[in-house]
């Protein structure tokens, strides 16, 4: 390697992401690697501009979000028309730093597209690896069940990691969903008392255990860019495409080791 330079932008919305732990985290397994800290991905990319450009560009990209809404999850189509009363809150929680994740989903690859054209071209080079961290929550459209699913990651030209995908997106336990249709059928909001039953297996919203997790997800970010494979077949290497929660902390936060053989030897050789 290594003539690249890893850039993380940090979800300041998300508090138990801690960027400068992935950062060290990071630096430990490719000492080599540049990897430098920045701070929200969009006011990052705008605060060059003049505060009426500026309101110009939270304005131009709210209306993009919002164009990007899933309206149902068996619609391939986005929401076709954009209200304004949708655009104005998209443009609030982008402008906030402190504003909750609605659980709105978003079509994920042309999230990652409008966030690629928001770099400056000195920026949009082979070796700059950025990787955005977003506390919405992303989906993509399967052509094998006609319908999205929320998505962790999505790996691309940049690569977006979602704070909330990784609550969501992996299934938790058949047990969970039976409980919750049982509260939910004594007219019972039970998310705190199954929150505490289910805290060993599951991750939940603001986890102190999320920053661990998610170190693993900026390494298969790092393998699609090196290999353009970010995935392993092995239930407990870092790189496992976890479909359960079990999986996830299975693979993330059962080691060590941490990766598995040949990719303990892949990170070695990709580090010289
Ligand atoms: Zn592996």
């Amino acid at each position: 390697m290594l003539a690249c330079r890893l850039f993380l932008y940090d979800e300041p919305r998300s508090s138990s992401l801690k960027i400068e732990e992935i950062a060290s985290y990071i630096k430990s397994l490719w000492p080599n690697l540049e990897v430098c800290c920045r701070g929200d991905f969009i006011h990052y990319h705008l605060s060059h501009l003049p505060d009426l450009h500026k309101e110009k560009a939270f304005q131009e990209l709210a209306v993009k979000w919002a164009g990007l809404r899933v309206v149902s999850l068996t619609e391939k189509e986005g929401n076709k028309e954009v209200f304004p009363v949708e655009a104005d809150y998209e443009k609030r929680r982008m402008k906030s730093l402190n504003s909750r994740a609605s659980g709105i989903l978003y079509k994920g690859p042309q999230v990652v597209a409008m966030l690629m054209d928001l770099l400056p071209s000195g920026e949009k080079v082979p070796e700059n690896i950025h990787v955005i961290f977003t506390n919405q929550l992303l989906g993509t459209w399967s052509e094998e069940d006609s319908r999205y699913h929320a998505r962790v990651s999505i790996y691309g030209p940049v690569h977006v990691i979602s704070t909330l995908g990784v609550v969501v997106a992996p299934a938790k336990p058949r047990e969970y969903y039976f409980l919750r249709r049982s509260f939910a059928s004594l007219g019972m909001e039970a998310s705190q008392e199954m929150a505490g039953e289910f805290m060993q297996e599951c991750l939940v919203t603001e986890d102190p255990r999320l920053t661990g997790v998610l170190k693993g997800y900026v390494c298969q970010a790092l393998f699609y860019y090196f290999t353009g494979n970010p995935f392993c077949h092995n239930p407990y290497c870092r790189l496992y495409n976890a479909h359960w929660q079990k999986e996830l902390f299975t693979c993330q936060l059962s080691g060590p080791p941490e990766f598995c053989a040949d990719h303990q030897r892949a990170i070695l050789s990709l580090g010289q």
